[in-house]
């Protein structure tokens, strides 16, 4: 079994990290003339820079410990922080699972790590068989695991997951943005079983934050210390960290909006399937459903037209487009124009 530290690059493990005025000096009272920060204002001093109410929140409602948390400026910066850990630049790669999620690929670009692009099966799930000729190659340090998966909406098989993080000596990052809208759960107890397993969840999607960028990464405690460290400082402003607060504290609001875009989703589902001219609708743990049409560069532009903006992922899977669950009154819109689009379509074949 390969060690964390054998994964890390070399200039990683020995960085000295910064020491922030706010880690130097932990207290809340006092007179603060250490950080350089104006004296007057509201917003004037620099937040916690490890956000210890939040992950003490978080640890509480999630049942883990704080040591295995870290707070990032949205889930896309868990993910370029893993390439700069673990991937030598020009020399390191991952894999990824497609059609997914396209950041993966752009911070790997950005760090300039070769991303390989596995084809997920017809039914969108990981070939493991074609992966079994990855695990050997050193070289390869990441593997990113969409669950629900952007933008095919299906959870990848846990079982398959953890057959890979027993087969693979590199780091797995399952990325649950959209977990809060599937029906089992999620892969965090993993972590304490499996020290390569990353799980990254995120504030934008059931927690209606995506304003504020708060993402959470939750792993081992040598791979969250590693993530604390090269993590810029201040990261996560104390504006964002209070709205994260606030939102936790008000459950009973996420649970109920929660609810409200699980039951949409299940109307629009039906109703997608019942147009003609959807060839497909694809099953969704997600909030948001990706369906086939005949031509959907035609419906989407049609759609933009009435100022009705969805996603053409046409230049992922054929002629698919991907609708996001909205309010009652906004999916009505959506709903209508489409039928309207194929209505009129109809009538001139
Ligand atoms: N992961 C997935 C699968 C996503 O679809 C997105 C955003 N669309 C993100 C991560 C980024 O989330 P955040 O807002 O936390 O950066």
């Amino acid at each position: 079994m390969i060690t964390i530290k054998q994964l890390v690059r070399p200039n990683i493990l020995d960085l000295e990290p910064y020491s922030s005025a706010r880690d130097e000096f932990t207290g809340n009272a006092g007179i603060f003339l250490d950080a350089n920060e104006n004296p007057f204002g509201q917003n004037n001093r620099y937040p916690d820079p490890q956000q210890k109410e939040l992950k003490q929140k978080l640890a509480e409602l999630k049942g883990v410990n704080t040591e295995n948390i870290m707070i990032g400026n949205g889930s896309d910066e868990i993910i370029d922080l893993a390439f700069r850990i673990f991937c030598e630049p020009g020399v390191d790669k991952a894999i990824t699972f497609t059609p997914t999620y396209g950041m993966y690929k752009v911070s790997a670009a950005i760090n300039a790590i070769k991303m390989l692009e596995l084809a997920l099966s017809p039914e969108f799930q990981i070939d493991l068989k074609q992966l079994e000729n990855y695990f050997n190659d050193s070289s390869i340090k990441l593997m990113f695991i969409c669950s629900p998966n952007n933008p095919t909406g299906n959870r990848i098989n846990p079982k398959d997951i953890e057959q890979i993080l027993n087969k693979f000596n590199g780091i797995v990052i399952v990325d649950e943005a959209y977990i809060d809208f599937a029906n089992s759960n999620s892969l965090l107890a993993l972590i304490y079983k499996y020290n390569n397993l990353i799980v990254s969840q995120t504030f934008s999607k059931a927690w209606g934050l995506a304003a504020a960028r708060v993402g959470v990464a939750y792993s081992c405690k040598e791979i969250i210390q590693l993530y604390q460290k090269v993590k810029p400082p201040y990261n996560v402003s104390s504006l964002n960290q209070k709205a994260a607060l606030i939102a936790l504290k008000n459950e009973a609001n996420y649970k109920e909006k929660l609810k409200q875009i699980i039951d949409e989703k299940k109307r629009v589902y039906n109703e997608l399937e019942q147009m003609t001219q959807v060839k497909k609708v694809y099953p969704s743990e997600a909030n948001f459903i990706l369906f086939q049409v005949e031509n959907a560069p035609q419906i989407y532009h049609d759609l933009v037209k009435q100022n009705i903006i969805i996603r053409n992922r046409s230049n992922q899977i054929e002629n698919c487009l991907r609708v996001t669950i909205g309010t009652p009154k906004e999916n009505n819109t959506f709903i209508k124009a489409l039928k309207k689009h194929c209505e009129k379509s109809f009538i001139y074949r």
